[in-house]
């Protein structure tokens, strides 16, 4: 769809802070976090929402990767999991680290650009060097 944002992502015509991909998937930061290290994961191939990605479970493994690098690079204590699909629709999991005394049900700082283009380059290559060390 050429108007999708995640797919001018997928063909490379919009730039990401990319944590993972392969052949089906890919992770990359969302530029608005709700918290330090927000990583969102999405089929290459559009899918209107997340049930409609085929193998369901090799895509929530990739939500998995991607939070134990989270836990491991960037120091999460918990991992929390929103479908939601409201606002851009190609499928994404929003992979939303927690940190120790980061309490409530929510984050801290839902929907700011929070971070400059060089911190979150550097998240997401501590990211995506965890990842591959698996
Ligand atoms: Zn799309």
């Amino acid at each position: 769809m050429n108007d999708c944002p995640f797919c001018q992502i997928v063909s490379g015509k919009s730039p990401a802070f990319m944590v993972y991909d392969d052949d089906r998937f890919m992770a990359f930061l969302d530029i608005r976090p709700w918290s330090r290290g927000h990583t969102l994961v999405i089929p290459r191939q559009h899918a209107r929402w997340v049930d409609d990605v085929p193998d369901f479970g090799a895509y929530f493994e990739v939500a998995r990767k991607v939070s134990t690098a989270l836990k491991r690079g960037l120091g999460a204590e918990r991992i929390q999991y929103f479908t939601i699909g409201d606002v851009v629709f190609h499928a994404h999991i929003h992979v939303i680290p927690r940190y120790p005394g980061d309490r409530g049900l929510l984050p801290r700082f839902p929907g700011e650009r929070r971070f400059g283009d060089r911190e979150m380059r550097e998240m997401a290559e501590r990211l995506r060097k965890k990842i591959n060390k698996e």
